[in-house]
């Protein structure tokens, strides 16, 4: 059966109604991170499990944090489309209660209508939808929803990789758009540039070296910083940060000590050695044009080092044909931000990122989700999946 039979076969079983009762009632159920509290979820979820004759794996490091498998057929391959259950806190400027979810104008309001539990009650859909049309298919569906994506992932899904979860395939719908598919994240490295100079009175500056001054010199060259190096060009260029300063003890004394935290975004081809290279070899060139500077390289302190999924992988081609079939314009593309999908793919397991979002409304105020976007992705998910497991 051709992929556009297949989807249209979903569409016409895809349940609106549920899929947004379902989003309601996550919405509702308040999981800021921190604490998560995700087990608050836990009856919900197992409704929905239930629903889809799903065999659940609960895995948990703290049992406040839990993270559900729900596992549909036995065969190979196996394709997880993992969404997590914790959203941010709600910051300021909330036109209505952000855990009290409402319709308007086609939209879905309320922390996490997008992030991310829009993405699990459409994947949930698409998935029953896809059941329901009682296509046959060999490999293996997991369901899953995930602790801790908001912090980290110690307790969502860094922490079932480490538990042996080892899916062929997996689909994250947390980053990119309706119409931009994740296929590569920049690594990042963060790091410490310490200045040292001389302290003496604020009244004689002369005498002393500036430690503030002296590491302005280095850093006003961030803004456009030319790396000078290779890298694989499906990336846009690697990035500085020059995200916090502090030295300096009074106004009246001359800054002995300086220390500048960079965050340094990076493609596939640069590995992190290039980079303290590199700003080592910059550090020296500014030595030799003058010899009161002495600017040291600290510790990596943060690190994730980049990725991209394979050219000939089946997941890009399964998720292009399946986009192109149904008439979703899609453009696939590598970013700059890190989700769960790097961990998926560093540790072997391709994992593509795409999500409902047209209007880039994570972590704000009135948050929202178009209703449609979730009927879209819904019935796009499904379908590749099932292209992958037929
Ligand atoms: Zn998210």
């Amino acid at each position: 059966m051709e992929i556009n039979e297949i989807a249209t076969k979903i569409t016409s079983n895809l349940n609106k109604q549920e899929m947004l009762d379902f989003l309601f009632s996550l919405i509702e159920t308040e999981t800021v991170n921190p604490p998560g509290n995700e087990y608050l979820l836990h009856d919900i979820i197992m409704k929905c499990m239930k629903e889809i004759g799903a065999e659940v794996q609960i895995i948990s490091k703290d049992e406040k944090r839990p993270n559900y498998i729900g596992r549909i057929g036995r065969g190979e391959p196996s394709v997880a489309i993992i969404s997590h259950m914790d959203v941010v806190p709600p910051g300021e400027g909330w036109t209505h209660h952000p855990f009290q979810p409402y319709e308007n104008e086609g939209k879905i309001y309320g922390r996490g209508a997008l992030d991310n539990k829009g993405c699990l009650a459409a994947s949930w859909a698409g998935i029953k939808a896809l059941l329901k049309s009682g296509l046959k298919f060999k490999g293996t569906i997991y369901f899953c929803a995930v602790s801790d994506e908001e912090m980290g992932s110690d307790y969502g899904v860094e922490y079932i990789v480490e538990k042996g979860f080892k899916p062929d395939y997996a689909i994250v719908p947390d980053s990119g758009s309706i119409d931009k598919a994740v296929i590569g994240e920049k690594g990042a490295a963060w790091f410490d540039l310490e200045s040292f100079g001389k302290q003496s009175h604020g009244s004689t500056p002369e005498l002393g070296i500036n430690a503030i001054i002296k590491v302005s010199k280095l850093i006003s060259n961030f803004e456009k910083f030319d790396f000078n190096l290779k890298y694989d060009p499906r990336f846009t260029p690697p990035t500085i940060n020059v995200g916090m300063v502090s030295g300096g003890n009074a106004p009246n004394i001359v800054a002995s000590r300086c220390k500048v935290t960079l965050d340094i975004r990076y493609p596939v081809g640069i590995t992190e050695g290039m980079i303290l290279k590199r700003m080592s070899d910059e550090i020296e060139v500014l030595k030799k044009k003058d010899n009161e500077v002495d600017i040291r390289l600290g510790e990596v302190t943060t690190r994730h080092y980049p990725h991209i999924i394979e050219n000939n992988s089946k997941l890009i081609d399964a998720f292009k044909n399946t986009a192109k079939e149904i008439g979703m314009p899609m453009e696939f593309e590598t970013s700059a931000g890190i989700t769960v999908a790097k961990i998926l793919n560093l540790n072997g397991i391709p994992a593509i990122a795409h999500s409902p979002d047209s209007d880039k409304t994570w972590h704000i105020s009135d948050e929202y989700v178009k209703i449609e976007n979730l009927e879209k992705c819904a019935v796009l998910w499904a379908s590749v999946i099932y292209e992958l497991v037929r």
